[in-house]
């Protein structure tokens, strides 16, 4: 602790990943701290459910990280969080249901991205050839776009087999939107410190337990027992400026770091900073559906496996979750970028999921649909030349969250970044 706010009331409105790294990193400095939570339980939208007799204890959508988000696993390792036990870590490795794709090997990044892609098994000499020079074309530019290039466009000279088995389902498993909507920028940024930072950072860290044991269990823990009060089950009404102070509820406070949902931010800063509260209002959502199939006694190629999304076809990755330590004979399909999906209904969604199944692989038994988990807002639509709110919003009040302004997507390592940024701009 380094007790530079040992003076300080501070209020964390909202207990995702933002408001908890916010609570963690405002405690360390020696703030009063106070925790308010709308939910029942913390995690937000990275959180497990309290589960059915079916699908006990299931996660609220399969979640990912990559090597490069570093502010989120030395968080997670501060907390008491084994990374070795808690995540299956693998080179960057896209298996699909009849074949392999792109596969890294370990080494100094770009050297092993030059192999891995030079070695791909079923593009042609060409197509691998201009990849690499792309890559090289972005690298020389230091991996920056016009802010209103989308990916496509950006990757318009690249050959289909390159657009549809690498770049279009790293888009949209990254920024949960469509390559054609997504921003080039926000995308070469992800890259950049996936491909071409240090060793590692292109890995893919997949959860091997709930997402709850990851962060919101161990953060409540830690806040309890450094005296933070957690607020569960409490949804910030009201927020107002008080002579040189704010009123959360009917609480006072020094300073606020707003890391609720966007939408709930900028309710709650209408009056008090209205422009900020407008751009807010203004971001866009895509949802992301998880369609929980069964198979008992059955298993994937590997633990994730990549798939060919199509008109009929809605899946863009699939996860064996018995092969992840989880859940035997339960496997979750994950549809990012879904708000076409989510117009065609839910129960076309999982009946188109199902025949999807059913055509990729072979089942030990008969595969049918145990869950479908629909999370309508489930990050901001990342779109070029989006603008987004910044953490400043006025003297003593900061916003925390995935979708402020920042270099990523909306991530996890997004959402704690912003958390802790927050914190130290505390004054
Ligand atoms: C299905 C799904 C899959 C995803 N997959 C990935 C992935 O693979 N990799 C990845 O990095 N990211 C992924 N994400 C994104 C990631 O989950 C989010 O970026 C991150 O959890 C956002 O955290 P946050 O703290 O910014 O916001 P939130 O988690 O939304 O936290 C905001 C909190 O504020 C609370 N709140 C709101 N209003 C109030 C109020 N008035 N008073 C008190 N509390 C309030 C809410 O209840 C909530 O708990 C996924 C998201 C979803 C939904």
């Amino acid at each position: 602790m380094d007790g530079a706010l040992s003076t300080r009331q501070i209020a964390v409105i909202g207990g995702g990943w933002a408001g908890l790294a916010s609570a963690v990193a405002a405690s360390q400095r020696g703030a009063k701290v106070s925790l308010f939570e709308m939910a029942g339980q913390l995690g937000g939208r990275a959180r497990s459910l309290p589960g059915d007799a079916l699908t006990p204890g299931l996660d609220n959508g399969q979640h990912i990280l990559i090597g490069a988000y570093t502010h989120s696993l030395k968080l997670m390792a501060a907390l008491g969080v084994d990374i070795d036990q808690a995540f299956l870590r693998t080179p960057l490795r896209l298996r699909y249901p009849r074949h392999e794709g792109l596969q890294l090997p370990p080494g100094p990044p770009l050297l092993s991205f030059a192999r891995g892609v030079w070695a791909h098994p079923s593009w042609p000499a060409k197509a691998r050839l201009q990849l690499l020079l792309a890559a090289s074309t972005w690298l020389a530019r230091g991996f920056s776009a016009d802010a209103r290039l989308s990916v496509s466009t950006l990757c318009t000279g690249l050959p289909k087999c390159v657009r549809q088995d690498l770049i279009e389902p790293l888009c949209v498993a990254a920024l949960n939107t469509p390559a054609a909507q997504a921003s080039a920028q926000v995308f070469l940024r992800v890259l950049r410190d996936a491909l071409f930072s240090g060793a590692g950072s292109a890995d893919l860290l997949v959860p091997r337990q709930g997402l709850s044991t990851l962060m919101a269990t161990p953060a409540m823990k830690h806040l309890s027992a450094q005296g933070v009060h957690i607020h569960l089950g409490t949804r910030v009404q009201t927020l107002a400026a008080e002579d040189s102070a704010w009123r959360v509820n009917e609480h006072r406070f020094d300073q606020v770091i707003l890391a609720c949902s966007s939408s709930e931010a900028a309710r709650l800063t209408q009056v008090l900073a209205p422009g900020w509260s407008a751009m807010a209002q203004n971001l866009q959502f895509e949802p992301i559906v998880t369609v929980y199939i069964r198979s008992p006694g059955s298993a994937l190629p590997a633990p994730m496996v990549a798939l060919q999304e199509g008109p009929d076809a809605p899946a863009q990755f699939v996860f064996d979750l018995g092969q992840l330590g989880t859940h035997p004979g339960l496997f979750a399909w994950v549809i990012s970028g879904a708000s076409a999906w989510v117009a065609r209904g839910l129960d076309e969604t999982a009946n188109r999921t199902l025949a999807q199944a059913q055509q990729e692989f072979d089942w030990a038994s008969p595969p049918e649909v145990a869950r479908v988990l629909a999370e309508k807002r489930a990050t901001f639509a990342c779109t070029p030349g989006l603008q987004r709110p910044p953490m400043r919003i006025a003297p003593g009040l900061l916003a925390a969250g995935d979708y402020v302004a920042g270099p990523y997507p909306a991530t996890l390592e997004g959402a704690v970044r912003a958390g802790q940024a927050a914190a130290s701009a505390l004054g």
